[in-house]
């Protein structure tokens, strides 16, 4: 019952910043997030995190839990604001009344169902040109045959005689305290305040049926590792007639062969001969759309880095497109030739005339000493 203050969980001051609030949400997401963290009770965790984020970045619901001490704003009605602060109310108040404020809520409600979670790892090149992906998902649907009420016909519904609907029982009891009223779910209809008469032979009068869904989804261009999609409407049947849950499918990157990504840019390393980079040379060079080529001019130091813009990756959630960056890594021959062999050695002996830029500044180098 006792849940943990929303501020303590994110661990910040009660005065915190949005900034503040959602940098301490990114942080302690990544930290528990089931599917990369290692922490105990990783699940547990993440989910605390959730619900105390999704209402502290909320300025309505903030600002009703800071008052209140509940997302929902005062939980007693009017006139109940005194107990505001008073820890222990509620805790008394379930052992009086059973339950507290959940037993209150008619069990013929709409409520919305579950979201659901599930991953996908797609390979670099889906990830930045985007993906039509087919995903298999086990979740609760609504039973077609009777529309989710369990009963064969409209007529075979019928109001608890015993709760009159309402789900819930009031039984007096005589305690040290006095005559108390307590309240408690119907034993008639467990709680559901109606009776089915014949149950659906689809659903046996659960309403829902358990399914495995293929879901087509349409991953966007330019999405990254750890990002999340959200299609809503896709996760467990609603209950009562209320909404469908959510599905929120995690993404996960491969890495790729040459290819290194930092948002929508790319980096790739050239690897280039002595000669090709003290002549100068156009080289093909490996892009996301094929091979484009690459000017590098005589005289280029190894660790020089290209920009090839708009070679990125094109996002399609934030329109914006990234440059490719080539850093030149000049390759020293390991194995000689006799006849290469030669030349290198021809070359060492004409570095003192050699009007090339590196050989100059290699001899003004040598010559301050
Ligand atoms: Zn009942
Ligand atoms: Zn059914």
């Amino acid at each position: 019952m006792a849940e943990r203050d929303y501020y303590e969980i994110l661990g910040i001051k009660k005065d915190a910043t949005e900034d503040e609030i959602k940098k301490a949400y990114r942080t302690l997401a990544k930290k528990y997030h089931p599917d990369i963290s290692t922490e105990p009770n990783a699940e547990e965790k993440f989910k605390e995190v959730q619900k105390a984020y999704d209402c502290l970045s909320d300025p309505e619901k903030r600002s009703n839990y800071d008052q209140f001490g509940s997302e929902e704003g005062n939980p007693f009605g009017q006139g109940g604001a005194g107990f505001s602060g008073f820890g222990g109310f509620e805790d008394i108040f379930s052992s009086f009344f059973g339950g507290g404020r959940q037993s209150r809520r008619s069990p013929n409600a709409p409520q919305k169902g579950h979201d659901l979670r599930t991953n996908i790892t797609l390979t670099f090149e889906e990830a930045a040109f985007g993906v039509k992906k087919e995903i298999v998902v086990n979740r609760y649907e609504t039973c077609s045959k009777c529309g989710g009420s369990g009963a064969q016909s409209k007529n075979d519904v019928q109001t608890c005689s015993r709760c009159h609907g309402t789900g819930t029982v009031v039984v007096e009891q005589n305690t040290i305290l006095g005559r108390i009223q307590t309240q408690s779910t119907c034993p008639e209809c467990r709680g559901k305040g109606k009776k089915i008469l014949k149950h659906c032979t689809e659903c046996h009068g659960e309403g829902k049926i358990r399914r495995e869904a293929r879901i087509s989804v349409n991953v966007p261009a330019g999405i990254d590792d750890e990002q999340t999609l959200r299609l809503s409407g896709q996760g467990e049947a609603g209950i009562n007639g209320g909404p469908n849950g959510d599905l929120f499918i995690n993404i996960r990157v491969k890495e790729h062969e040459f290819f290194v990504r930092d948002g929508n840019d790319i980096y790739i390393e050239l690897p280039v001969t002595f000669s090709q980079v003290a002549l100068g040379c156009t080289m093909e060079v490996e892009t996301l759309n094929g091979k484009v080529a690459l000017k590098i001019p005589a005289g280029t130091q190894t660790g020089t880095k290209f920009k090839m813009a708009g070679r990125g990756i094109q996002n399609q959630t934030s329109g914006r497109s990234g440059n490719q960056y080539v850093t030149v890594k000049v390759i020293t021959p390991t194995k000689l030739s006799g006849e290469q062999k030669d030349l290198f050695e021809k070359l060492s002996k004409t570095n003192e005339t050699a009007s090339s830029s590196i050989f100059e500044k290699f001899k003004k180098f040598f010559t301050k000493k």
